[in-house]
C-alpha cells in the first residue's frame, strides 16, 4: 500500500493508544488450536445464556427492523425511571455502558483536564481519557481496590472526572456504602464522580449503596449500570447512566441519535421484568463463586475476594504461560497483566460444569 503517515494526522492522545483487549472468542481458539468443546470464562458474561422471555420478544421484534429505533428509548427509560424512582430525563441510554462512559468523557473532559481512577481499575477509564488527550491520574491501589482518601488527595483544580468501579473489574474489590458516602461528600461539585456499578446486581441488597438516591444531594454524581452482566445481554449492547437532568441533557446532545438499536431496547425492557432470570443469575453466580473459592483454598492459591461474577486468582510469575496452557486444554480465561497484575488470571464464573472444566485443567497444571 502507498506509504501514508496517518498517525501524524491523528489527535495526539490517539497516536499512542493501545486498543482494548477483549476476551478471546471461542471461535478464534477453535480456529487457532483446532479443538472443540471450549469453555469461555474470559469476559464476565452470563453463563445462563439469553433469558427465554427475551428470546421470544426478539423474534417478535424482528419484523420491525426495517425502521429506525426509537431514538429516545421511551419505553426502556420509562421502565428504568419507575424501577429506580427517578425521572426519565435523568437517564441516558447507550450501546453498552462503555458507550455512555465514553460519552461522559467526551461531554465533560478536554485536554486541559485531569481524570482520576484507581490502579487496576477498568481499562476503559484510562482509554477514554487518553483518547481525549486529557491527563489520566492512576492512584495506587489499596489491597487491590480503590484507595478513596488517596483519590481525594489527588484532586487538583484541573480534575474534572473521577471514575470508580464498584465492584471493580478485574479485581472484584468492593467499597462499602459508608466509604462511598464519605468520599462523595468531600468531592467538590465541579468534579464529576462516575460510579460504575456494572456488577451491582450481584451485590447483596444489604450491601448495595443507595447511589441513585444520592444524586438528589450530589448533582455531580453519575451512576452507570449495564445489561451485559447479570441481565445476560452482553452481545446486544445495552447500558445506561442515571444523572442529574442537566447532565443527561448535555449527553443527549453529543450521543449518536440511535445509540441503542431496536433489538437491544426491546430485550432490555423485557429482561428488566424477568425477575426469575435475574434471581437465577445471582444464584448460579454465588454457587460458582463458592466452587472456585473452594478450589483455590484447597490448592493453596491466593485469590482476591470478589463481589462480581469473576474471581481473580494469583497463579504466579508463569501466569502468561498458564493462560496458554489453559487455552490448549480448552479453557479461556483472562490474563490481566495489562492491569499491572502480571501474576494473576481472571476467571469468570460459569455453569458448574464450566467451572469444573477450569478446576480440572488448573489442577492438572499444578501437578
Ligand atoms: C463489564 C463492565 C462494564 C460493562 O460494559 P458494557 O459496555 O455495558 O458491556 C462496565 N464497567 C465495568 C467495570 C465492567 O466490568
Amino acid at each position: 500500500m502507498t506509504e501514508f503517515n496517518a498517525k501524524a494526522l491523528a489527535n495526539p492522545g490517539i497516536r499512542t493508544l493501545s486498543p482494548y483487549q477483549a476476551g478471546k472468542p471461542i471461535e478464534e481458539v477453535e480456529r487457532e488450536l483446532g479443538i472443540k468443546n471450549i469453555v469461555k470464562l474470559a469476559s464476565n458474561e452470563n453463563p445462563l445464556g439469553l433469558s427465554a422471555k427475551v428470546k421470544g420478544a426478539l423474534q417478535d421484534a424482528l419484523s420491525g427492523l426495517a425502521r429506525y429505533p426509537d431514538a429516545n428509548g421511551f419505553y426502556l427509560k420509562t421502565k428504568l425511571a419507575e424501577k429506580f424512582g427517578v425521572h426519565t430525563n435523568q437517564i441516558t441510554l447507550g450501546n453498552g455502558s462503555n458507550d455512555v462512559l465514553e460519552l461522559l468523557a467526551r461531554t465533560f473532559v478536554n485536554e486541559t483536564h485531569e481524570v482520576i481512577f484507581a490502579q487496576h481499575a477498568f481499562v476503559v477509564y484510562p482509554l477514554v481519557t487518553q483518547a481525549i488527550g486529557a491527563k489520566g491520574v492512576a492512584v495506587p491501589a489499596k489491597n487491590y481496590g480503590h484507595d478513596l482518601p488517596a483519590m481525594l488527595a489527588a484532586i487538583t483544580p484541573k480534575t474534572r472526572m473521577i471514575f470508580i468501579a464498584n465492584p471493580n473489574n478485574p479485581t472484584g474489590t468492593f467499597l462499602t456504602k459508608e466509604e462511598l458516602a464519605e468520599f462523595i461528600a468531600q468531592v467538590p461539585q465541579n468534579v464529576l464522580v462516575v460510579l460504575d456499578e456494572a456488577y451491582y446486581e450481584y451485590v447483596s441488597e444489604a450491601e448495595r449503596a443507595p447511589s441513585v438516591e444520592w444524586i438528589a444531594q450530589y448533582p455531580n454524581l453519575i451512576v452507570s449500570r449495564t445489561f451485559s452482566k447479570a441481565y445476560g445481554l452482553a452481545g446486544l449492547r445495552a447500558g445506561y447512566v442515571i444523572t442529574h437532568p442537566d447532565i443527561a441533557d448535555l449527553m443527549n446532545r453529543v450521543r449518536q441519535p440511535f445509540n441503542m438499536n431496536s433489538l437491544s431496547l426491546r430485550a432490555a425492557e423485557v429482561v428488566l421484568d424477568d425477575q426469575e432470570y435475574l434471581a437465577e443469575s445471582i444464584r448460579v453466580n454465588a454457587d460458582g463463586m463458592a466452587q472456585l473459592v473452594q478450589f483455590c483454598e484447597q490448592s493453596g492459591l491466593n485469590y482476591i475476594p470478589s463481589h462480581g461474577n469473576f474471581l481473580t486468582i494469583e497463579v504466579g510469575s508463569e501466569a502468561a504461560e498458564i493462560y496458554q496452557q489453559l487455552l490448549r486444554a480448552g479453557v479461556i480465561v483472562r490474563p490481566v497483566a495489562g492491569y499491572q497484575l502480571p501474576n494473576h488470571l481472571r476467571v469468570s464464573i460459569g455453569l458448574p460444569a464450566e467451572n469444573q472444566a477450569f478446576i480440572d485443567a488448573m489442577a492438572n497444571l499444578l501437578k
